[in-house]
């Protein structure tokens, strides 16, 4: 085996003449053992390894092994205030107060680069390199609703709307399982069309067939139907608390739904036994820092086996630059989610994917984020169920071909780690 170790050079000689060294990047030095390698003279740069001194190499060699770690992102010049590290420390730990969480929203430049590395040292050192890939249905865009925000809301009259019959959904759903899914969301607006019988007899005949999980997305609709639909055999619900101050949620929502209820849906879910998806947008008109702490902090405090966060995006086409900084701000919640988080399924939201097409994906997955949710509604009604302009979607994806999902054992690991969660 061969060890690649980093030069550091000699600055000066501490009191019983030991050479103090520095590594590139950073500002301490510290004394190294020479007696292998006596004659040693400040600026000459070393090979050391456990604090004894191995050998004097040249300044070009020097540099070029240097230049060639950074290039391998192994070393970095990178500097990080105290302030910045005890935060992370604290991150790590498990607990940060709103405040440190609005200073780490507000790092940049390298400190922001430092926040998602550390993120995705902790998503590795927790559940290693997986990454899950889950799938949704979107079995309806009618919505009796009118979330601001939404292109579904029911007064957006210019919308076509569509219902999927019920063999429609099984039939997608056993499409999807056919491609090795074991996890599927069937999501739609606020369609009291679908009711606990219809809905109950879809899922029955679906988990009579298939081991997949059914996560339901489909808003607040009461104790009633999703204890039926529990027993029916859905596993989990995603329901986004959207935001965690309750005027904005006013301003946001109309129909007199207020947060209360929808944090109430939330803990009655809880203790119907599903497995719980939430989370809220990024970058809402009217959000302030000071919310999206508190809406991480209500995240953690409601501690879900999935957390579902994605950037807002509005219906007016978005500049680059807003773009930029949204994405940015976005990585910045996934990575403080993560370090709290450690275990949690995050998936990367299609609004994610959207905003930037490129690289949101693999920034995400760099910033902490461990799932991808794919698109496996028909075609025909895909364009229809515009929850905003431009979603992002792309056909035959290398990651599903390429998935390392598709096989039995894949469910049972699913399945224990979705109990160990609870
Ligand atoms: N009706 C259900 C499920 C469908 S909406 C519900 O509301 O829970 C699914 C998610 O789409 C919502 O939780 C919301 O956060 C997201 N969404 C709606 N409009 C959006 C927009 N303009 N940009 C980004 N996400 C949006
Ligand atoms: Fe309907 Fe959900 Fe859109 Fe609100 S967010 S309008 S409930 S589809």
């Amino acid at each position: 085996m061969m060890c690649l170790t980093i030069p550091v050079q000699v600055k000066g000689f501490n009191e019983t003449g030991k050479p103090l060294v520095q590594s590139i990047g950073t500002t301490n030095l510290f004394a190294v053992d020479n007696s292998l390698v006596p004659d040693i003279k400040i600026d000459d740069w070393l090979l050391c390894i456990s604090g004894l001194v191995l050998k004097k190499i040249p300044p070009e060699d020097a540099l070029e092994i240097i230049d060639f770690l950074k290039f391998s992102n192994i070393v970095t010049e990178r500097r990080v205030s105290e302030k910045f590290s005890k935060t992370i420390r604290n991150a790590h730990s498990g607990a940060l107060t709103r405040d440190e969480i609005i200073y780490l929203l507000n790092t940049e430049g390298s400190e922001a680069a430092t926040l998602y590395e550390e993120a995705l040292l902790t998503r590795q050192m927790n559940i290693r390199d997986f990454i899950c890939i889950h799938g949704v249905i979107e079995f309806s865009n009618y919505c009796s609703n009118d979330c601001l925000y939404c292109g579904l809301r029911a007064q957006n009259q210019s919308l076509k709307r569509y219902r999927m019959a019920k063999e429609e959904i099984i039939e997608a759903v056993f499409k999807a399982t056919a491609k090795g899914y074991k996890l599927l969301v069937l999501q739609s607006g606020e369609d009291m069309n679908y009711d606990k019988e219809l809905l109950g007899e879809i899922i029955k005949t679906i988990k009579s067939k298939a081991r997949v999980f059914i996560f339901l997305s489909i808003g607040e609709r009461g104790y009633e139907i999703y204890k039926e639909l529990k027993n029916a055999g859905a596993s989990g619900i995603l329901l986004r608390f959207e935001t965690s101050d309750p005027e904005l949620f006013k301003r946001l929502h109309e129909k007199g739904k207020d947060l209360k209820n929808r944090l109430e849906h939330l803990n009655f879910l809880k203790t119907l036994g599903y497995f719980i998806a939430t989370g809220f947008l990024v970058g809402l008109p009217g959000q302030t820092l000071e919310i999206l702490a508190s809406d991480i902090l209500t995240t953690v405090r409601l501690a879900p086996e999935m957390v579902s966060v994605g950037p807002y995006i509005p219906s007016m086409e978005l500049e680059a630059e807003k773009r930029e900084r949204l994405m940015e701000l976005t990585l910045k919640v996934i990575s403080i989610l993560r370090l709290l988080l450690k275990r949690t399924r995050i998936p990367i939201s299609t609004a994610l994917d959207t905003i930037d097409p490129e690289n949101g994906r693999k920034m995400a997955l760099r910033a902490g984020a461990n799932a991808l949710m794919f698109i496996l509604t028909p075609e025909k009604y895909r364009s229809l169920y515009s929850l905003y302009p431009n979603r992002y979607f792309q056909e035959s994806d290398p990651w599903e071909r390429y998935g390392l999902f598709k096989y039995e054992r894949s469910y049972d690991m699913l399945e224990e780690r979705l109990q160990k969660e609870i």
